[in-house]
């Protein structure tokens, strides 16, 4: 057995911490790049959305280098990552590859449980009694690690908008993740996130430079994913942006478990706020894009970045209705459509443009009107 998985942000981290944890050989996926891109636009239909075709990328080069098992999310409707697995499934073996499937459940009912125990027949004669014992600590480590993740990334969206020399943080933050990245246990990781911390912190920075707040809101792949979205996070960071997100996989494990108190009132606010113009849940990111939108005006933000893949559904709902919260909340809100075309000029002038405007705004004391 060796177990693959999509690749998306620095997901691939706790991953592979809890296989190496468990004993579970694994292999990671390469990072997604235009070969990764092109195998997927190939092998996809043209009008399903940028995740579908991205993951279908990823799996088909970890089946080439050798995974024999791959373990995906499921999803409830109306958002299409429900169906992912069917239409993967039909197309890899349109493709001749051998595969095992794993789905993790959205949320523990019966029906997943039961489609989960019928996946895990082949599986289970493979694994080893130390496998099954450490499986549960193997999840410690990996919730660990992803939390540690988090907190570095979150302390590098605050550094990377004063930094003096530019992509010094994204430098700082890559060393900081492989070190977590390469930390064994639970005391290694603690020491690994201090030090990372460290790092980061030392940064050369200048305090007294005019930051924007902007949040970045959108379909969860398109946020989460810097290879997906042309680091978007990144490029507005450097044009001394502080970028606030609240898509992070631990917003999203914690919802299905419904565990994660700050966070799910957090997105609990964003749906209450959605409806005034939303009267039901429309499903995936589109109820927070809209209700986050809302909140960060009220909070005085100025700024809002929604990013969406071209022919997501409930996204180009949010889009839609963006225009007139923009215009109802006066906050400038800025939809970038991403697709497998995209080049960086394009985006990073949008970047620019968007940003050289909201200094504008804040300069003039338009801020709010
Ligand atoms: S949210 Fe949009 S892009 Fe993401 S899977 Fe659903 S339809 Fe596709």
């Amino acid at each position: 057995m060796r177990v693959t998985f999509p690749r998306l942000g620095t997901m691939h981290i706790f991953c592979k911490a809890i296989a190496e944890t468990a004993g579970i050989p694994y292999l990671v996926p390469p990072k997604t790049s235009r070969k990764t891109l092109a195998l997927g636009v190939k092998n996809s239909n043209e009008c399903i959305c940028l995740p579908f075709k991205v993951i279908l990328g990823n799996f088909i080069e970890a089946l080439q280098m050798g995974a024999d098992t791959i373990v995906m999310v499921g999803s409830g409707p109306p958002c299409r990552l429900g169906l992912y697995d069917l239409v993967h499934k039909v197309i890899l073996e349109d493709l001749g590859l051998q595969y095992r499937w794993l789905t993790i459940p959205p949320r523990l009912t019966w029906e997943a449980l039961m489609k989960n125990h019928e996946e895990t027949k082949p599986l289970r004669k493979e694994l080893t009694l130390r496998n099954y014992l450490t499986f549960p600590y193997a999840l410690y480590i990996g919730w660990r690690k992803m939390l540690a993740t988090e907190r570095l990334e979150r302390l590098a969206m605050k550094v990377r908008a004063r930094e003096t020399t530019r992509g010094e943080t994204q430098r700082n933050l890559a060393k900081a993740l492989r070190m977590l990245d390469e930390a064994k246990g639970a005391k290694q990781i603690s020491e690994a996130q201090r030090e990372g911390e460290r790092i980061i912190e030392g940064t050369g920075q200048d305090q007294g430079r005019l930051t924007l707040r902007v949040a970045i809101v959108g379909e969860l792949y398109m946020v989460m994913d810097p290879e997906i979205n042309r680091g978007v996070e990144q490029r507005l960071g450097e044009l001394g942006v502080e970028v606030t997100r609240t898509s992070w996989f631990s917003t999203h494990i914690g919802r299905s478990l419904g565990l994660g108190g700050e966070q799910r009132r957090e997105r609990l606010r964003f749906h209450q706020a959605s409806f005034e113009y939303l009267g039901y849940d429309v499903g995936a990111e589109c109820n927070v894009s809209v209700g986050e939108t809302i909140i960060r005006a009220q909070e005085g933000y100025d700024g809002v970045v929604h990013l969406m893949p071209f022919a997501c559904i409930p996204e180009t709902t949010a889009a839609a209705i963006l225009k007139q919260v923009s215009k109802d909340y006066h906050i400038p809100v800025l939809t970038l459509v991403l697709d497998e075309q995209d080049a960086e000029g394009r985006i990073q002038t949008l970047l620019e443009a968007f940003v050289d405007m909201l200094l504008w705004r804040k300069q003039k004391g338009l801020k709010g009107r």
